[in-house]
């Protein structure tokens, strides 16, 4: 029996098990992956906060973002100098294996290429089967009807106090569970290519790059670079539009791989059951503005484990105990992620015109754009908005 099962050993499932481990809880992780970290669809943007305030793995840093140059639909700049670095970029195979092996060195028992398909809670702990990858192999085979199906009675059961869903994207057990999942996605499309001539980071925005969203282009520092799409629909499409537009001529490669996936926007409905916890990207735990799920996972996460020592040393580990974690995190980022659904549904409005007036008028008025920057942080969006909105109302 252990204390805690967490399933995903995404950045923020490994981060979880990580701190629990370090303050003395007995942890298993599970994993469906033979291997984390390999094609992560992922920019890797954490911002240096992320970095002063968690132990994440220096040697994943691949790039910094020291600046960001804004382009309007007609290609009017705003750029954003800040006196210290926005952001690191990561090599996102680097970072999910360091993550995950410090946290096997805190003594995190690991279970890799393991699915966990069904979580039973009783009164007194959670049972969690998991399936292996050749099990699931042997099932994907016994569908198409080749190769032998093998006996369910060889699954593996373990049994635990509580379960820790870090999931991601993907929210089947959250159903199975009753827990709800994020009220809509988005779909992000991305390639990695070489680029000439790309210095800084580069947004775009517009009715033709994304609806109520916008485009990328992060340099690696070796010539790379990752080019994507956040998108409300049609994401890969978007993204061959935006490369023809954008980057016809400056890229090597002439028939870029692009990769697709989705990302939570909005808070799941709960993340908490008895004996139950959702963390991450499995609680809908995403900047609903930029889709950066990385950050507000951890510090979901370590307010997960703050109240989970508490609600152990109290026994307590109902629906009702775990309460606090959802009232903690949601006063955190409710409102964040709040604001951010609504600022995309006011951009979805505006025209490519009104878009340009906009950057026209931000760039003619130097209080204004003072006044923005004071306002940005790369991490917390909901000042910079509420400004922002402000100074569209009619006067
Ligand atoms: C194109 C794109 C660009 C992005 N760029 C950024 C960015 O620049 N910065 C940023 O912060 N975020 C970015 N994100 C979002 C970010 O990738 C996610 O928010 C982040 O990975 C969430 O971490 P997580 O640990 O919650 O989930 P994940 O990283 O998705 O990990 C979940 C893990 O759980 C495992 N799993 C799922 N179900 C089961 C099961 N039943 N049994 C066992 N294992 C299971 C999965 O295999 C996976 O390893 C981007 C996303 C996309 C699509």
């Amino acid at each position: 029996m252990y204390d805690v099962l967490v399933v995903g050993a995404g950045p923020i499932g490994s981060y979880t098990a990580y701190q629990l481990a370090e303050v003395g809880f007995g942890v298993v992780l599970i994993e469906e992956d033979a291997e984390v970290g390999k094609d992560v669809i992922c920019t890797g943007v954490i911002g240096t906060e992320a970095f002063e305030r968690f132990n994440l793995p220096q040697r994943a840093i691949i790039s910094e973002i020291k600046s960001i140059v804004f382009f309007s639909p007609s290609l009017l700049t705003i750029d954003y100098t800040p006196s210290d670095t926005l952001a690191y970029v990561v090599d996102r195979d680097i970072f999910d294996k360091e993550i995950l092996q410090a946290a096997q060195r805190k003594g995190v028992d690991v279970h890799l290429g393991k699915q966990v398909r069904r979580i039973n809670t009783y009164k007194d702990f959670v049972e969690v089967e998991s399936w292996n990858e050749g099990l699931r192999a042997a099932h994907r085979q016994a569908q198409a009807g080749t190769g032998r199906h093998r006996q369910r009675d060889s699954l593996e059961t373990l049994r635990a106090k509580l379960v820790i869903l870090a999931t991601g994207v993907n929210y089947r057990l959250q159903r199975s569970l009753g827990l709800g999942v994020p009220p809509s996605f988005l779909k992000g499309a991305q390639t990695e290519v070489e680029v000439k001539d790309l210095r800084q980071t580069e947004i775009y925005v517009g009715r033709q790059i994304s609806p109520g969203s916008f485009a990328w282009a992060v340099p690696l520092g070796n010539g790379w670079a990752r080019i994507g799409v956040l998108a409300e629909s049609k994401g890969v499409s978007h993204l061959e539009e935006f490369l023809k537009m954008r980057f016809a001529g400056r890229i090597k490669q002439e028939n870029p791989r692009i990769v697709q996936k989705r990302i939570a926007c909005g808070a799941a409905k709960r993340s908490v059951e008895d004996r139950i916890l959702a963390v991450g990207e499995a609680a809908g735990q995403v900047k609903t503005t930029t889709g950066g799920g990385i950050f507000y996972g951890l510090l979901c996460s370590e307010i997960a484990v703050h109240v989970l020592q508490k609600a152990f040393s109290k026994g307590d580990l109902s629906q009702r105990g775990l309460l606090q974690y959802e009232r903690l995190w949601r006063s955190k980022l409710g409102k964040e992620l709040k604001m951010g659904q609504w600022a995309r549904k006011v951009l979805r409005k505006l025209t490519d015109k009104q878009i340009d007036k906009i950057f026209r008028f931000v760039r003619e008025k130097v209080s204004v754009r003072e006044m923005l920057e004071r306002k940005v942080k790369f991490d917390y969006h909901l000042n910079l908005i509420s400004s922002g909105l402000k100074l569209l109302r009619p006067k």
